[in-house]
């Protein structure tokens, strides 16, 4: 029965954008079954185990053939990677050992170790790691499932939407396998009080074009089950039950956006000009492998910034040669001939993995980081550039050095790439010779510099977030000074001015890459200071590449 008097307001964070306007439907997990009870044939249930887990490997394979059509490749892969944690011994035998040692039913110890899986990776220092923890809970979820299945206990999946009109679902949190079994006709919202916008859960809500609001918290009541409600995924606000007034607004905001989408997708697949017909490369800006399929998604021409430091920061150790080949192939073959331009470590201030074990410093930002800890760490910086320059060919590889101060750092790194080049040739391992060498001008010694500096490279990127942060002496870290960390401040657009003029006055194309780079309001600026290459959040992409066609 619907409660009329209810009237509310939720604010959670945006997973993906767009206006949805449907009825809540909280997803129906059943939790009957999965409770402990005792079983005296431990035998038997580890075999009851067994079972679901071969079955649960099975349904996967089929699961993930089926989603490469609907998510792509690269998403799909996670059913794949869900087989392999089936698969994984350490998985398998705590459940048994639960079962042994507990005298408990399967469903409770498979309960259990997810649990204590999923807490160890909500542990994790990182993002994409504490991302992983729904994939344990989707593959535990799965062998219940089939569990409760097996015994009778359950008669109809968590996906079952009774309801015939437009629907917005509503859950703790959607693993991978759930969203993408929603039915795009019926779903046109997603809800959630836990999960992340980084989850497998969040990229596949963007692939299938779901506007997502997660991290809603406790305040997603399931007394909102049935009552009509608005997700509005561009501010990450949702009303429930919301008055005449605001459903007549949103519907104003909603047909507002699809005929800017529409006008935005005329964008899609060409190259980006300006009014006058000048050519700017527009490419996006990517922290991990997970993000190639929202890259490819947002029409970008390439990818203008790959962090390559995230993959040490997602490490418990540091990443061998053979890992970061892996990661580099895969990003380039993701590509196709697009450029991708990887930036060297640029670990140190905010960015650290303990293994590092960086020396506390006073002015982190200002110490021993980026190339500085490159060039002190040879062996380091080595087993980098062995495993880009190997995977380059796979791809069009561009390679970017941050935090330059000097020319010395910059013949320094070239005299390391020449060293690796021929320990590569004595190996019989693969390169590619010419590959593109660009450097950061994200200090103001370097853009001031940029002269000496562009004799010696192919290209720059301007580092804005950090150009802003040292020119104006202000701590990027620090949220009480945001008023002096003003990326139009004269200074800054100086340098900006200094070093495109420098650059293009010895043959080489400057790019920017800092957050500047996707501010409509400074657009015309960067266009008018003569810069060839912008890469931005892959969200904008289309956005600018309309303005960027009615500017000149
Ligand atoms: C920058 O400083 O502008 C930049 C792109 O690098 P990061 O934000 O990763 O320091
Ligand atoms: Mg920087």
């Amino acid at each position: 029965m619907e409660n009329k008097s209810i009237n509310k307001v939720l604010q959670g964070t945006v997973a993906n954008k767009g206006i949805a306007f449907g009825k809540i439907c909280f997803l129906k997990r059943s939790k009957k079954g999965l409770e402990k009870s005792f079983v005296q044939n431990t035998n038997a249930e580890c075999d009851r185990f067994e079972k679901a887990r071969l079955h649960a490997i099975s349904q996967l394979a089929a699961l993930y053939e089926a989603s490469i059509e609907k998510l792509g490749e690269q998403n799909a892969v996670v059913f794949q990677i869900h087989q392999m944690m089936l698969d994984d011994p350490d998985y398998a035998s705590s459940i048994n050992k639960v079962i042994t040692e507990e005298h408990t039913n399967a469903e409770y110890a498979v309960t259990k170790v997810a649990h204590r899986f999923e807490k160890q990776f909500l542990e994790m220092d990182n993002d994409y790691m504490r991302g992983r923890a729904a994939d344990v809970i989707d593959i535990s979820r799965r062998i219940n499932e089939i569990l409760m299945m097996h015994s009778g206990k359950l008669k109809s999946k968590s996906i079952d939407i009774k309801n015939d009109g437009p629907v917005i679902i509503a859950a703790d949190d959607l693993v991978p396998s759930e969203t993408v079994q929603l039915d795009q006709s019926t779903v046109t919202g997603i809800i959630t009080t836990g999960g992340s916008n980084r989850s497998h859960t969040a990229i596949f809500a963007r692939t299938m074009g779901i506007p997502t609001i997660v991290c809603l918290g406790d305040v997603l009541s399931k007394e909102y089950e049935g009552l009509p409600a608005i997700v509005d995924g561009n501010s990450g606000t949702v009303y429930i039950n919301p008055d005449e007034k605001t459903v007549t607004r949103f519907k104003e905001i909603k047909r507002t956006d699809d005929t800017q989408q529409a006008h935005l997708e005329e964008f899609r697949g060409k190259k980006t000009f300006t009014r006058n017909g000048r050519k700017i490369n527009l490419y996006a800006n990517s922290g991990s492998l997970a993000d190639i399929d929202l890259i490819k998604a947002s029409d970008a021409e390439g990818i203008g910034l790959f962090r390559s430091e995230y993959i040490y920061m997602q490490s418990q150790d540091y990443p061998t040669e053979e890992e970061q080949f892996d990661i580099y192939k895969s990003v380039l073959e993701g590509m196709g001939d697009k450029k991708v331009i990887i930036r060297t470590l640029d670990i140190g201030a905010d960015k650290t993995a303990e293994y590092f074990m960086l020396k506390p410093e006073d002015n982190p930002a200002m110490g021993i980081r980026a190339i500085r800890l490159c060039l002190q760490n040879r062996a380091l910086f080595k087993t980098q550039l062995r495993a880009l320059y190997r995977a380059s060919m796979f791809g069009n590889l561009s390679i970017m050095v941050p935090m330059i101060t000097s020319v010395e750092e910059v013949v320094e790194t070239k005299r390391i790439i020449e060293e690796i080049k021929v320990e590569l040739k004595d190996q019989e391992l693969a390169f590619k010779d010419d590959v593109e060498l660009g450097i950061m001008i994200e200090t103001p010694a370097a853009a001031l510099i940029s002269d000496e500096l562009a004799t010696h490279v192919d290209f720059f990127s301007i580092g804005t977030n950090d150009l802003t942060q040292f020119t104006l002496a202000a701590d990027r870290q620090n949220a009480d000074l945001g008023k002096y960390l003003n990326p139009y401040h004269h200074a800054v657009v100086r340098l900006i001015d200094t070093t495109v003029k420098n650059g293009h006055a010895a043959g080489i194309w400057v790019g920017i890459c800092g957050e500047l780079a996707s501010d409509e309001k400074f657009l015309g600026k960067l266009i008018q200071l003569g810069v060839d290459e912008m890469s931005v959040v892959p969200s904008s992409v289309l956005t600018l590449r309309a303005k960027i066609a009615s500017l000149g």
